[in-house]
C-alpha cells in the first residue's frame, strides 16, 4: 500500500511514512472487509460512512506536518484509522464524531489498541471544541459547503487547518494557516471526495 498508492504518488515524508507502515489498518474495518483494507479506495464503515482513502490520509498527514507536541482537532472521527495515524504523531489528539454509535465503537477499538493520548467528544465538530482550544493544527475529515468560521477561530498562531470545501460529493482541499500577526491565509490544495460534513456550519441533514 505505501510504496504503490502512496510513495509512487509524490508523498516524501519518512515519518508519515512509516506510521503508515505502523498502523494496521486492517483493524479498523469490519472483519468482513479486511482483505481489502490496504486497497486504493475508501471503505465503508457503517452508518453510511467511510474509511478514506490511503493517499488522502496519507496527504493530509504529511500536509498538516505535526511535531510531538502539538496538540490536534479531529473532525470526522469514524473508523479512527486517521485518528491513530494523528495520535502516532502528535502530543494529544481531540477527535469529534457526530455518530453516537460510531463514535462510541471507535473509542473502545482506539483503546483497545493501546492509544491513551486520544480525547473523544460525541457532538457538531463544525464548532471545534471551544474548551480545548487553541489547536497546534484541525484536520477535517468531512466535505464541508464553505470553510468553517469556527474551527478557523480555534487554530492558535503557527496553527493549520484542513478541510475539504465545495459540493456534496467532490470537494478542493483548502489549508488555513494562523500567520505571526493573527490574520488567516487559505489556499487550495488539492481535489478530493469526502461524506458531507453535517452540522451547524456544514451541510443540513437531507441537504441537497
Ligand atoms: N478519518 C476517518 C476515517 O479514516 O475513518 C474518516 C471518516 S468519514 C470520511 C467522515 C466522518 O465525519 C463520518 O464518520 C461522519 O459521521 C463524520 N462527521 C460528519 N459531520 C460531522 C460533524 N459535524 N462533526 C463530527 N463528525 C462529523
Amino acid at each position: 500500500m505505501v510504496r504503490e498508492q502512496i510513495e509512487a504518488r509524490g508523498i516524501r515524508d519518512a515519518t508519515t511514512l512509516r506510521i503508515l507502515r505502523e498502523v494496521p489498518r486492517h483493524l479498523f474495518v469490519d472483519e468482513a472487509l479486511s482483505n481489502a483494507a490496504y486497497g486504493d479506495h475508501a471503505l465503508p464503515i457503517g452508518f453510511e460512512q467511510t474509511i478514506s482513502q490511503p493517499y488522502m490520509v496519507a496527504f493530509m498527514t504529511e500536509q498538516v506536518a505535526l511535531g510531538p507536541r502539538e496538540r490536534v482537532l479531529e473532525v470526522g472521527t469514524g473508523s479512527g484509522y486517521q485518528t491513530a495515524v494523528l495520535a502516532r504523531l502528535a502530543r494529544t489528539v481531540f477527535t469529534i464524531e457526530r455518530i453516537p454509535a460510531l463514535a462510541r465503537k471507535t473509542r473502545e477499538r482506539l483503546t483497545a489498541l493501546g492509544f491513551e493520548n486520544v480525547f473523544y467528544r460525541i457532538g457538531d465538530g463544525t464548532l471545534g471544541w471551544p474548551s480545548a482550544a487553541p489547536f497546534d493544527a484541525i484536520v477535517v475529515t468531512a466535505g464541508a459547503p464553505v470553510t468553517p468560521r469556527a474551527l478557523a477561530s480555534q487554530l492558535a498562531v503557527g496553527g493549520r487547518l484542513l478541510v475539504p470545501v465545495g459540493e456534496r460529493s467532490q470537494q478542493v482541499l483548502r489549508v488555513l494557516s494562523r500567520l505571526e500577526n493573527g490574520a488567516i491565509e487559505e489556499e487550495s490544495s488539492i481535489p478530493c471526495c469526502f461524506v458531507p460534513l453535517i452540522g451547524q456550519e456544514g451541510w443540513g441533514e437531507g441537504q441537497a
